[in-house]
């Protein structure tokens, strides 16, 4: 097992992260930019270290000042987070070269997986159900008129180096689709430095379902179940729940033991996600992020499992601690995303935060490293907490999420808290029945 780790991250999953290795007996080493010198994972760490000024491509982003703050304080492993450097496979070659430990996948792993067009491929030969549409990417106009009219309109164009939602651009018929195919190519050379895009079938109303998956790198891997992200704006999660309101149990162990056997195959390492829309009964993969993912509480909260336990466990090289048997899915979860954005605008709210009541009780966690006189600086992504609500079923679930809302205080900056407390007492929410496009629809039409 590992005697140090090193933290390349900030927030709420660097706390995270840190309570995990304490529980482990593992020593944690903290780094941080000027900004966040009086950051709550700066203060719980064992030691910390300053790597430079507040914006990230020169602090949390800057490899070369990482790995400086790994040998002076002796730490043998990074766990990355997410975001930052979690999806670089330069970065895990560069540690791989220096004899430190990342906490995640190999490079090779992140590099087929980042790319999405080779992703795609990697996921249809490990038997993973896709999105029809081209089979590589597409340059020519005839050759993406011919593939839109083979798999039928409407279609999307994406880039293969996309992320983040960017990127993408949805075309109703064959006008559309020339215009969308010069547009998307030029954004996507602007945005990511690759013009390549691919097309697909565009759903029109489905639901965003992923698999978690644990692999051991050594041929063994197991499915933690799915969560159900789809309450998006713009194409980012906003609600999450394990296990989704749409799924059976049938269909649940279907998709995950074709995520599990599909990761075994590739020999995997570590924490990993592999996300699809959902229509009609169908799974359709979109991608697949080879790290610790923003929701993974959920899945905690319903299988009682420490993912980041496991993660720091097969990297030490100690391997999984349960097989697919022990894995049983309890009762049900519910995560908000509390960010220091207005509730009706989103536009952000760094600030102080003057009074900081977290909720508790049973069933109720809250990851965020946010205390009463903190300062969000205005650098960062403006999560600042995740409301965990636990229930032995989903309307037991909501209640409890009700009145850990009620209890929830942060006061001086502005929060999303007001979206869920409208949220938890719509009917559409209480049925679970909502698709990825039900959110900005209700916030479009809402007075
Ligand atoms: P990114 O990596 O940029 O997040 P994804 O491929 O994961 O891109 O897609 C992000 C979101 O875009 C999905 O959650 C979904 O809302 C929408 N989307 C992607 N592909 C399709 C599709 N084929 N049909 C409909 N919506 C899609």
């Amino acid at each position: 097992m590992f005697q140090k780790i090193l933290i390349a991250n900030r927030g709420e999953i660097a706390l995270r992260i840190l309570r995990a290795a304490k529980e482990l007996g593992i020593q944690t080493v903290a780094v941080h930019s000027t900004a966040d010198a009086n950051a709550m994972h700066v203060r719980l760490a064992d030691e910390s270290v300053c790597i430079g000024p507040p914006p990230s491509r020169d602090s949390y982003l800057n490899i070369h000042q990482i790995v400086a703050a790994c040998e002076i304080t002796g730490a043998d492993a990074i766990h990355p987070g997410y975001g930052f450097l979690s999806e670089n496979a330069k970065f895990a070659d560069i540690l791989a070269a220096h004899n430190i430990t990342f906490i995640g996948p190999s490079g090779d792993h992140i590099r087929v997986m980042g790319d999405k067009i080779e992703a795609k491929r990697t996921a249809k030969r490990l038997g993973i159900p896709v999105v029809p549409g081209s089979e590589g990417g597409v340059t020519d106009e005839g050759e993406a008129k011919r593939i839109a009219a083979d798999i039928g309109y409407p279609v999307i164009i994406k880039a293969s180096a996309g992320g983040g939602g960017r990127g993408m651009k949805v075309a109703r018929d064959e006008t559309e689709l020339s215009v969308a195919l010069d547009t998307a190519r030029t954004e996507a050379a602007a945005a990511f430095g690759d013009d390549a895009v691919y097309i697909e079938k565009y759903l029109e109303k489905p639901r965003h379902i992923e698999v978690q998956i644990l692999g051991d790198g050594r041929g063994n891997a197991v499915h933690l179940g799915e969560r159900d992200c789809s309450l998006q704006r713009r194409h980012q999660k906003v609600w999450e729940e394990a296990t989704s309101p749409a799924l059976n149990g049938e269909e649940r162990s279907k998709i995950g033991d074709t995520c599990a056997k599909a990761v075994a195959d590739l020999g995997y390492s570590g924490a990993g996600t592999i996300e699809f829309l959902y229509e009609n009964g169908k799974f359709y993969f979109i991608e697949m992020n080879t790290r610790l993912q923003v929701e993974h509480p959920v899945t905690e909260a319903i299988t009682g499992i420490d993912l980041v336990h496991e993660q720091i466990r097969v990297a030490s090289g100690s391997g999984l601690s349960v097989t697919q048997d022990d894995i049983r899915f309890n009762g049900h979860a519910i995560e908000c995303r509390i960010n220091a954005e207005d509730a009706r605008t989103f536009v952000p709210s760094p600030g102080t935060v003057t009074t900081f009541h977290t909720p508790g009780g049973l069933g109720v966690r809250v990851d965020s490293a946010v205390y009463s006189g903190y300062k969000i600086p205005p650098y960062y992504d403006s999560l600042i907490g995740k409301l965990i609500v636990h229930g032995r079923n989903r309307v037991e679930c909501m209640m409890r999420l009700r009145r850990a809302l009620d209890e929830f205080v942060v006061d001086g900056i502005n929060t999303t808290l007001p979206l869920f407390r409208d949220l938890v007492g719509n009917p559409d929410i209480a049925n679970g029945d909502y698709d990825i496009h039900w959110l900005e629809k209700y916030l479009a039409q809402k007075p």
